[in-house]
Formats: C-alpha cells, structure tokens, sequence
C-alpha cells in the first residue's frame, strides 16, 4: 500500500518540540488515541472531537509516555496537528474568520471556543480502520516517540481497548458488567459510559466540568454494584462531587416526580434539615428539582434503582 507507506514516513518524521534532543510526544499520543477510538469502533466518522472520552484516551496514553517536562496539555498536539497535513482542523462559527490565520493556541478553553473538530485525510481515516495498517502506524508511532516504554505502551493500548470495547457493550446492551475479566476494566468503562451519556454534567446541580487533567464529575451506581452486580447504563447516574457524597450519604435522593411519575424523576432531600438554617439551604434548594437525565432517554435510570434510592433516604 503506496498510502501507508506515506503515513508511516509522515508519522516518523512529526515536526515537535525537541528538549534536549527527544522528541516531545505529546502529537503521537494524540494519533495513538485517535487509532485507538477507530479500533475500538468509537471513529466511526472522520470527525475528532475535543471531548472527554477523547481525552480520558489520551490522558492514559500520555501518563505512560511523558517524561520529565512533558505536560498533559493535549489541546497543543489537537491543535498544532494541523502543521502536518493530514489533520484538518474545522472551524466553530466563532472561529471562522480567527482560525485560519491562528499560528498559536492559547489552551484547551480557546480550542473549544475556535475549534468545532478535526478530520483526517480520507486515506489516513481508512488505514486507521484497517487492522494491519493501524498496527504498524501506532508501531511507527511508538518507536519514534516512547521507545523507552514500548512494552507498557503496547499493555496500555491494550487494557483502553478492552475498556472502551466494554464501554460500547454496555451502551449497547450486550453486555452486564461482570463479564469484563478484571475489575479496573469493569470500573473504568462504567465510568468513563456515565460521563458520557450525562455530556459530564451533574444530574442535581447541573454543572458540567471537564478539562485536560482535572475530574469534577463522577459516575455513581443508583444500586451499589456490590450489591447489584449491575453496569448498566440505566444503574447509573452522573454526579458533582459533593451530590455524589450527599447521594452516598443518604441526604438527596433521585426519585419519582408527583403522582410516582418515573419518567421525570426528581431529586428528594432527607426529613430533618431545616430552611431557616443557611448550612442547610443549598441542599434545600435541590428539593423537587428535576433529576437531570443522560441526552438518551433509553438510558434514564429504572424505577427499581430510583426506589433503591428512595427506600435508603426513608431509612435514614
Ligand atoms: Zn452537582
């Protein structure tokens, strides 16, 4: 093939910042995630984008690549990826008229402003989805960049398979979660669907937080999973991290709106705190507001784990 050929000499000769003579990865590891989205069958369009299960891909590539300086800061490779040719970077309507001539990023909240998504080459596109041109490109790309890690390179590469596999599963509903072989698996895939069906926004306060290498937003299980053994996208909800805490402690709860309507759940507060105290207020606040639900309907939480919920917050 003449094409990979010509991606792979592309790819060994990335034009980047080079401390002391080695090249930073910081680009490689934005195509390893890339190549990796299209084998676990999440790039079914030539369309990249800034989002957080891009960057959860990146993030732990990167934690095995970098070295001494290297920063998490993959909004740079997103960006100064277009110098290459074969990366293609789409204007917002903000950015129309800026981007073309922008030779510099500012960090991650000017890219999302500016930047819409980015596509490949067709040709490059196509190679990625080929299971023998991808190897030898993220080869290629592994040699060139983190040869010191090789081996860990190509064990991490493997377990984001398995839990982006895991992840496409659940959302799909052909699998329950202790089929996975290991727990990290298992609990990463379900973190990483929740945060994905919510667009990482809390379901009580609303607030919707991501960035390169700072989590604001969790998954929680309605039904423990220790209890429950259950993955699925429908035992989970997405939540800050102080209404995670509230939920775990049995103080606010998701449960049906009036009239035991579970189609627009709502959050429930528990009996005994008090309006007239301010420390109370903001939880207050939440009482009777509708429970935020993921974009799909088809994933809202069951009847069954909103009453799990509900009957911890009567028992408490
Ligand atoms: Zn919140």
């Amino acid at each position: 093939m003449i094409e990979l050929a010509t991606y792979e000499h592309k790819f060994a000769h990335l034009h980047c910042d080079r401390p002391g003579g080695r090249p930073r990865p910081h680009k490689a590891v934005m195509l390893l995630a890339v190549s990796l989205l299209a084998e676990a069958d999440e790039l079914t369009e030539n369309r990249i984008e800034y989002n957080s299960r891009l960057l959860d891909v990146f993030r732990a590539l990167f934690d095995v690549a970098r070295q001494d300086t290297d920063k998490n800061t993959p909004y740079n490779p997103f960006f100064y990826l277009k110098s290459e040719g074969f990366w293609h970077i789409c204007p917002t309507l903000e950015g129309a008229d800026a981007l073309p001539h922008r030779t510099t990023i500012g960090g991650p909240g000017e890219l999302r402003r500016l930047v819409s998504f980015a596509t490949l080459d067709t040709e490059l596109f196509l190679l990625l989805h080929d299971s023998v041109a991808r190897k030898s490109l993220q080869a290629t790309l592994i040699q060139h960049y983190c040869n010191h890690v090789a081996d860990q390179m190509w064990n991490t590469m493997h377990y984001e398979i398995q839990i982006e596999t895991q992840k496409q599963k659940l959302l799909k509903e052909e699998a329950a979660a202790y089929e996975t072989s290991t727990e990290r698996v298992r609990s990463t895939a379900f973190r990483r669907m929740i945060r994905e069906i919510y667009d990482v926004r809390c379901a009580a306060c609303g607030v919707r937080f991501f960035f390169d290498d700072v989590d604001l937003i969790d998954a929680a299980h309605l039904i423990p999973f220790s209890q429950s053994k259950d993955d699925r996208p429908q035992n989970g909800i997405a939540l800050c991290k102080n209404h995670h805490w509230l939920m775990d402690h049995a103080i606010i709860a998701p449960g049906p709106g009036r009239g035991l309507n579970y189609q627009q759940p709502i959050w429930h507060v528990r009996k005994g705190l008090d309006n007239r105290l301010e420390e109370h207020r903001p939880v207050l606040e939440l009482k009777n507001k509708t429970v935020i639900l993921p974009t799909q309907p088809r994933y809202a939480p069951t009847p069954e784990s909103l009453d799990w919920r509900m009957a911890r917050l009567s028992a408490s």
